[in-house]
């Protein structure tokens, strides 16, 4: 008999799987339908040996101290500062768009204060914030969203960035001064030897069982357990019964060049040419040496494996439905996809680490009163 059975091993899964076995001697069978542990996060280092992230990069950045000292037991770090410089006008230029950007592009010399003239001049007076479009106008005005912001969420969402929450592009800040970093997070650093190797190191305890290429559906019957940690899609969980929670996928072209080096940065978007939003070229992430250089491309598509929930008002209110089942089924819905949560890794892991709170508190309360009730009998 298992305590509990954990669907999906990549952050949310594996962080709750690692506190109920350690602290709470709790006995854990976790499984995931892929054939590997680490979920969306998992790297492998290619035929020609070079580490690459199968699902895409993956850049750990986080404010959390409570997050990064948790994660730190598991991994030694490599500071990583991530950049990003967008193709626009023939130019490659910093993203977010800073002082160097706008200088680079209309060929000035402002100064960070006149910068901050030159953008409030263009910003649109838009009152009350919605959409991911009013976020953008008001910030950098319209010339700028469209270079920009307006094909490269066309292409990752298809959808204009007006029927998207503010939330969305909000991720990306306008700044006035030169900082070229994607992120600003007091943390920022990669696993120093792979996301993977991270993994291995938090299932690896004697009250974890793992089971790879398996889906829950296969085994629900025929395993015992207590308690069932879920997360998958939410919808998926309880059968589509209210319609399918729209995701956004990705397919993710690899391609190895025999040279050192491909592009400047770690990443570089194209907003307004190709298919694909953005290239990354993995060894800026992992700091490998090699003389080979491998880079992913990504396409962005509405079919194939659910990688982003898409926010936006509609699907707020059928994921709130589902949300109110999740409440009374006595099963834990953690996770990206659990919580349809446009969610970076460290706030997966700050909400596994809340639940597990959570878990732990439920833990005592039931001890306590096993303890009465058998005090109570004699
Ligand atoms: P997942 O990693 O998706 O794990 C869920 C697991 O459940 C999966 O492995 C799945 O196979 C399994 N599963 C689902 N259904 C079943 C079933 N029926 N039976 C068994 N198993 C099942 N975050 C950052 O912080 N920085 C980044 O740079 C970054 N880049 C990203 C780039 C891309 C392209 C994507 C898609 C995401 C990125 N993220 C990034 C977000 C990050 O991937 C997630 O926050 C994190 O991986 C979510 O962890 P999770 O455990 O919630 O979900
Ligand atoms: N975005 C954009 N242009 C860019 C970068 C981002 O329009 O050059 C928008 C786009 O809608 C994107 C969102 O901002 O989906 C969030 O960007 P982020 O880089 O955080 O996306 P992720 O890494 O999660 O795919």
């Amino acid at each position: 008999m298992f305590d509990y059975l954990i669907v999906g091993a990549g952050f949310a899964g594996s962080v709750l799987a690692e506190r109920l076995a350690s602290t709470e001697n709790k006995k854990i069978l976790i499984i995931d339908k892929r054939s590997h542990i680490g979920g969306n996060a998992y790297d492998y280092y290619n035929e020609d040996g070079i580490l690459i992230h199968k699902y895409g990069p993956h850049i750990f950045h986080t404010n959390s101290k409570e997050v990064f000292n948790y994660l730190s037991k598991f991994t030694d770090w490599r500071n990583y500062q991530h950049k990003v410089l967008a193709c626009v006008d023939g130019q490659q230029v910093p993203i977010p768009i800073n002082l160097t950007t706008i200088n680079s592009l209309y060929g000035l010399n402002l100064s960070s204060q006149e910068v901050e003239g030159f953008l409030a001049s263009k910003a649109e007076d838009i009152q009350q914030v919605r959409t991911s479009e009013d976020v953008v106008l008001k910030a950098v005005g319209r010339e700028l969203y469209e270079k920009f912001f307006k094909g490269y969420t066309k292409k990752q969402w298809d959808l204009d960035p007006a029927q998207l929450d503010a939330s969305v592009t909000a991720r990306v800040p306008t700044r006035t001064n030169k900082d070229d970093r994607y992120f600003t997070d007091t943390y920022q650093a990669m696993p120093l030897h792979g996301y993977t190797k991270m993994f291995e190191k938090m299932l690896d305890h004697p009250n974890i069982k793992i089971m790879t290429n398996t889906d829950y559906h296969e085994i629900i019957d025929a395993i015992p357990y207590k308690k069932m940690i879920f997360t998958g899609p939410v919808d998926e969980y309880f059968d589509y019964c209210y319609g399918k929670l729209p995701y956004r996928s990705l397919k993710f072209k690899f391609e190895t060049l025999d040279q050192e080096q491909y592009q400047q940065t770690g990443t570089v978007n194209y907003p307004n040419d190709y298919a694909f939003t953005r290239i990354t070229e993995f060894k800026y992430l992992t700091g490998q040496k090699h003389a080979k250089t491998s880079l992913v491309y990504e396409y962005p598509k509405a079919e194939g494996d659910p990688y982003y929930p898409i926010p936006r008002p509609e699907n707020a209110v059928l994921y709130k439905k589902y949300q109110e089942l999740a409440a009374q089924s006595g099963t834990y819905f953690v996770g990206r996809l659990a919580t349809y949560k446009y969610y970076n890794m460290d706030q997966v892991v700050a909400q596994a680490l809340s639940t597990f709170k959570k878990i732990q508190t439920e833990i005592s309360d039931e001890t306590l009163y096993n303890e009465t009730s058998v005090s109570n009998e004699y």
